[in-house]
């Protein structure tokens, strides 16, 4: 175990958490220690939820420990039904309370109560956050649907041809990135092609609606980190087969519908003839070319990351030159994608190794999480948060998908302009040692008045009163930096002089300075 000041995921309770706040109907006991309500605020805050996450805690103190705490699970657990009413409950432990062993989940199901009780026992010493919030949406489902899974081997009955097929949106939950949106946007988008979604959970789900799930055709993974599991068991246990490909880019929605159309046996292709994307729009602009190539480093939760790495090299035409992510259990899928873009992949939840990584590779993009944001500014470059974990920022009041046709619009946004733009790179090149080009001249748009106020403008460092004078071999010197940073060259430099009791700023000078203010 290592001590941290950040860290990208947190115990796999708070992913259960994530479960129960996504839920409605759905109430969490959970045996931890007084500290362990801090985990309230990760939703309240960050997502701006109205209300706080469905969750009772036992709060032990370090004066329980000699006593029964077992007797405050059973109290806890009991109070948590009269006041809430849930109609099913999750009970489990934090890690202090694993070492306790009182194992609350068994307890609490042998209680008796008039609804069902999943237990959770999630190692929280060698698991994290997604992979708890996985199992617990898994041990959920399959806690629920256990009375209904038929027998094995029978078959799984042929969809009515008169009615539409329909699908389910699993995945979708609390603290998932940009997760509201997408749901809206792939719901229109399977709308469009004359397939209607059944249920979406966890987020919004009630425990009746994960009764309906085997009623749907088939499943549609929006999030493997939390929804994988549990569709693999839908296939197994009710024959249900599910959508693989994530739709974050065009290329990727493309698929996805190519995918759902089999599934749902409907046409596609005149949704995908009709797509809103705007990619061929940037692919033709001038802009686009001076792009192409621009090196980006992609770190996150897999999903993403591999999502964004397609994007850039496919897309977008940038360089991937560093690719990784924190979610262990999806590493393979990261290492294959590392492997496609030719690059080492970086499987850490270490984010100072993440950071000695984009120092050493020094992209000039950087899609990362909120550390990565850090990560990116310190080191003064262009950053976009492509993943969980987030900052409140990346909870937009305006409608901002990931997924879909929109999605990728919205992914164009907020990568490209970060970066200095392409033209605006090119035209400083060409122009930059241009004799129209200096700090005096007026901006062109404004024609010869500009021009004669320009004139009149004289440079007023070189009066006398305004401290000491440039030698004109210096002036010449000046006028070879580049003219977007020559004005504080000639800032600093006149400061420097009269900081050192300096008369003439002479060629020397200008270099002392630069000496000094680069230190
Ligand atoms: S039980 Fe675990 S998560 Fe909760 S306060 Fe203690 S160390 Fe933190």
């Amino acid at each position: 175990m290592q001590l941290t000041l950040w860290t990208y995921e947190g115990p796999p309770h708070v992913g259960a958490m994530r479960v129960a706040t996504s839920m409605d109907g759905l109430h969490y006991v959970l045996h931890a220690p007084q500290g362990d309500t801090y985990a309230d605020l990760l939703f309240t805050m960050i997502e701006r939820r109205d209300k706080r996450p469905p969750v009772t805690y036992t709060t032990f103190q370090a004066r329980d420990l000699g006593g029964d705490t077992a007797d405050l699970v059973r109290t806890a657990v009991l109070e948590a039904y009269e006041r809430f009413k849930p109609r099913a409950m999750l009970v489990g432990e934090s890690c202090t309370a694993e070492l306790i062993q009182d194992q609350p989940g068994s307890m609490a199901q042998g209680m008796g109560l008039p609804v069902p009780v999943v237990p959770l026992e999630l190692p929280a010493y060698s698991r994290k956050e997604n992979w708890g919030a996985s199992e617990t949406f898994y041990q959920l489902v399959r806690g629920l649907l256990a009375g209904q899974v038929p027998a094995p081997g029978s078959e799984r009955p042929a969809r009515d041809p008169d009615r539409r097929p329909r699908a389910n949106l699993l995945g979708p939950s609390a603290l998932g990135f940009h997760c509201r949106d997408d749901v809206i946007e792939i719901s229109r988008l399977l709308e469009s092609i004359g397939v209607d979604v059944l249920v979406v959970a966890p987020e919004g789900a009630t425990p009746e609606d994960l009764l309906r799930i085997p009623e749907a055709d088939f499943n549609i993974c929006l999030y493997p980190e939390v929804a994988r599991t549990t569709c693999k068991w839908l296939e197994r246990s009710f024959k249900q087969p599910w959508v693989k490909t994530v739709p974050i880019g065009v290329g990727a929605t493309r698929e996805f519908l190519d995918e759902v159309g089999e599934l749902a046996g409907v046409d596609v292709g005149p949704m995908k003839q009709q797509a809103a994307s705007r990619l061929p729009w940037y692919s033709r602009s001038v802009d686009s070319t001076y792009f192409t190539g621009k090196r980006v480093f992609i770190f996150g939760d897999a999903t993403h990351a591999v999502a964004a790495a397609r994007i850039s090299a496919e897309e977008l035409g940038f360089e991937v030159v560093g690719l990784g992510t924190y979610s262990r259990e999806l590493a393979r899928e990261v290492r294959a994608a590392a492997d496609r873009h030719g690059v080492e992949p970086l499987i850490t939840d270490d984010y100072l190794e993440v950071e000695r990584h984009v120092a050493a590779l020094e992209p000039e993009l950087v899609l990362g999480t909120q550390m990565e944001r850090h990560i990116a500014k310190r080191l003064g470059i262009g950053c976009a948060v492509i993943s969980a974990p987030f900052h409140v920022q990346d909870c937009p009041a305006r409608y901002s998908p990931q997924m879909g046709f929109e999605g990728a619009n919205v992914i164009f946004d907020s990568w490209v302009h970060p970066l200095t733009m392409g033209l605006e790179e090119h035209l400083l090149g060409m122009f930059r040692e241009d004799f129209e080009f200096h700090d005096d001249a007026p901006p062109s748009h404004l024609g010869h008045a500009a021009a004669a106020e320009g004139e009149r403008k004289a440079p007023a460092a070189t009066t006398p009163d305004a401290g000491p004078g440039w030698d004109p071999e210096a002036e010449q010197e000046l006028k070879k930096i580049p003219f977007f940073v020559r004005g504080k060259a000639r800032r600093n430099t006149e400061r420097y002089a009269a900081e050192s009791g300096l008369e003439r700023i002479t060629v020397e000078t200008l270099y002392d300075a630069k000496a000094h203010f680069g230190r």
